[in-house]
């Protein structure tokens, strides 16, 4: 591979690559201290129904508050949690808060929310996974039905037992959707063996819609799967009116984006949750 780069084929070597190793390295122990001292938090962006904009659920997002770094986002560090391990941690501790809290709204608030919660592969792979999954829902009290996990189309590829992880994990009552639908490979052939409920649309093909011919051919055709199969599905990304209008139309059902909301901090979620303004996002 460093051959290819012809020119820089000593780039292996070059200060470059050290520092990045070092970035790494200075990430992986930031965030065995930050699942120490709880500098990890978790964000929640709202999902509405596309047709009105009223709030279904939300969907948990980790952020790391570090103390130079401000609000890292985790493209920054899940690649490295991944790779070290640390990722279980991180998922366990993701799930265990995000669901005490979404529990306390459904308690407080008269909205049956539904709770979407990202998943690593690694995570996956650990032999106790479900049963860490159904000990966070008895702990904390959360519905399972209320819970849906998320699944990148490599996370089941590389899984050698994804099915039957799936059925146990639909056993436990809790439903599967399939994020960032269409960028990874064979999503048919997952979407015919495995127990999935709900498809993601990724925010790459709703970008620019409606004026995109090629995105609006994938997008009818995701929908028109979707609705086939009997799936539900969510548009990721959704920042326009017109994408809103182009994607109701194709009958898909819910909606993520900065049309609606950002991801929020607890408060600020909380302060939705209790305004005037509950049930209309947009
Ligand atoms: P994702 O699960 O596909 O989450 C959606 C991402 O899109 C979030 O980025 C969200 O802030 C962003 N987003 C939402 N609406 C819009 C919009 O209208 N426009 C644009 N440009 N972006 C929008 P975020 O929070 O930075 O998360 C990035 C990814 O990190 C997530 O993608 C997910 O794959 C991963 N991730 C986040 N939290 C966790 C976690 O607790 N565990 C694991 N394993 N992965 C996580
Ligand atoms: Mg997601
Ligand atoms: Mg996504
Ligand atoms: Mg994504």
């Amino acid at each position: 591979e460093a051959k290819s780069r012809g020119r820089n084929r000593y780039a292996f070597y070059s200060p470059d690559m050290a520092a990045r190793t070092r970035e790494r390295m200075l990430i992986e122990q930031g965030l065995v201290r930050a699942l120490e001292d709880n500098s990890l938090t978790v964000y929640y962006q709202p999902v509405v129904d596309m047709a009105d904009g009223s709030l279904v659920g939300m969907e948990a997002l980790v952020r790391w508050q570090h103390p130079e770094l401000g609000l890292v986002p985790p493209d920054r560090f899940i690649g490295v949690a991944e790779e070290s391990g640390l990722i279980d941690g991180i998922g366990a501790w993701v799930m265990r808060t995000a669901c005490t809290q979404a529990m306390i709204w459904l308690a407080k608030y008269p909205i049956e929310l539904r709770l979407a919660v990202n998943v690593s592969v690694r995570e996956m792979a650990a032999d106790n996974f479900v049963d860490r999954i159904s000990h966070t829902l008895q702990e904390t009290g959360f519905p399972p039905q209320n819970l849906e996990i998320e699944l990148t189309e490599s996370t089941l590829q590389s899984i050698e037992h994804s099915q039957g992880l799936l059925y146990q994990l639909k056993a436990l009552g809790v439903s599967i959707a399939i994020d960032d639908f269409g960028t990874g490979f064979s999503s048919l052939g997952l979407l015919k063996h495995l127990p999935i409920d709900r498809i993601k649309i990724d925010r790459s093909f709703v970008r620019d819609l409606p004026a995109d011919s090629n995105d609006i051919a994938i997008a009818r055709a995701i929908a028109a799967i979707a609705s086939s199969l009997g799936l539900q599905m969510t548009a990721e990304g959704v920042e326009e009116k017109a994408q809103q209008q182009f994607l109701h139309e194709l009958g898909c059902q819910n909606a993520q984006g900065y049309l609606f909301s950002r991801p929020l901090a607890r408060e600020e979620f909380e302060q939705l949750l209790s305004g005037d303004k509950q049930n209309a996002l947009h």
